[in-house]
């Protein structure tokens, strides 16, 4: 167990740097409820992420699924399916409906030349992925909510940090929600965010993540409970004092696989490039059978032989789930289809030794014939 190689591994602060933080934490008793660490963070964060305005929760779907309730939205919502569970869970059990759109073939995000034909009377929201950190062509996004009238929620779980046109990522649509899901490129142990603009919807917020608590005596709104308690908000301090090193250590992987990998007919890689300020919180392998002469899956099966765990994120598509009981036809989003049998994320995570990534790359490339 030890030594296999996993998809990822947690960042964690030096155990001292933790515990200064947990010292404070003992001496005031004050665990959860929006204390001094929750506040701490919550500041730096902001200022980190460059965003007007920001609430923290408890984890990355809470975010999703209580921003989505303070938009008091009602009918469909406009998504793709190559994505977590999180995004569509976030969409279902807010009593809306996800409707599928499909994804570029290269970038992996909501294909928005074809969202408009999606659209009804009916359609209140567009809940697009940046996936893996790929950015969405978000003019084109603004340009169609403008049109017709729709909000516009991101779930940036894998774009924490990331820029566009020179603006934070959190900064675009009507809000934008981090993960710090223990996995992530950033993480709080489990925790979420919300980046949004405005203190009345920021007020809406703070109150669904405490039951729609306004005061002692007054509660507004059927909330849920979604606080990040301080022990996580303590994490997040101690891993914000490092996110910067580790991204430069996760490029560092990140151009290795590129050097390794960059030539092989049939594996497609996927363009950073285009990100500014990319993160490299994952590193997405879609292999081509035909071309390369091996599947996803036997190329998956070969790596596991050796102790090595990449994951078939994101496979299945979640508009296949059998919690559905196949409501919706997945023939409908090909290109997602498409990718989600022949994608495979490989092990990447800061501290991952770079013979370790050579290794990778040739079994992968001994997995034909
Ligand atoms: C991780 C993730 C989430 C949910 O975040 P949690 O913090 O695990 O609840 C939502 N959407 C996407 C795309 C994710 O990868």
């Amino acid at each position: 167990m030890s030594d296999k190689i996993l998809v990822t591994r947690a960042v964690l602060p030096d155990i001292n740097e933790y515990m200064q933080e947990l010292r404070e934490v003992w001496d005031s008793h004050w665990l959860t409820n929006m204390g001094p660490k929750h506040e701490m963070f919550r500041s730096h964060l902001k200022s980190y992420l460059n965003v007007e305005d920001i609430e923290l929760f408890t984890n990355g779907h809470m975010a999703l699924e209580l921003t989505l309730q303070a938009f008091n939205l009602q009918g469909e919502v406009i998504t793709t399916p190559f994505t977590f569970a999180s995004t569509t869970h976030a969409i279902v059990r807010n009593g809306l409906e996800p409707v599928f759109c499909d994804i570029e073939p290269d970038n992996y995000t909501i294909d928005t030349s074809k969202i408009e034909e999606l659209i009804t009377d009916r359609t209140c929201a567009i809940l697009p992925v940046h996936v893996y950190g790929n950015i969405c062509k978000i003019e084109e996004i603004e340009r169609i909510a403008c049109k017709y009238g729709l909000k516009v929620i991101y779930d940036a779980a894998h774009a924490f940090g990331e820029y566009y046109n020179g603006k934070s990522i959190g900064s675009y649509g009507d809000a934008s929600c981090f993960s710090f899901h223990a996995t992530k490129v950033f993480n709080t142990i489990e925790g979420g965010a919300t980046c949004y603009k405005g203190k009345e919807l920021g007020s809406c917020l703070y109150e669904l993540k405490n039951f729609g608590i306004h005061d002692a005596e007054c509660v507004t709104a059927v909330g849920a409970n979604a606080k990040m308690n301080e022990f996580c908000a303590a994490m997040g301090i101690c891993n914000l004092r490092h996110i910067e090193d580790n991204i430069e250590k996760r490029k560092k992987v990140v151009n290795r696989y590129y050097e390794n990998l960059k030539d092989i007919a049939g594996i497609y890689l996927n363009d950073f490039s285009k990100i500014e300020r990319p993160n490299y919180a994952y590193f997405p392998i879609v292999i081509d059978e035909k071309i390369f002469g091996a599947s996803r899956n036997e190329v998956c099966d070969k790596l596991l032989s050796k102790g090595i765990e990449p994951r078939k994120y994101f496979y299945p598509l979640t508009n296949s789930f059998s919690a559905f009981h196949k409501k919706y036809d997945i023939q409908k989003t090909p290109n997602a289809l498409r990718v989600s049998k022949r994608v495979l994320t490989l092990p990447l995570y800061p501290d991952i030794q770079l013979d370790i990534v050579d290794r990778i790359c040739e079994l992968i490339t001994k997995s034909v014939g």
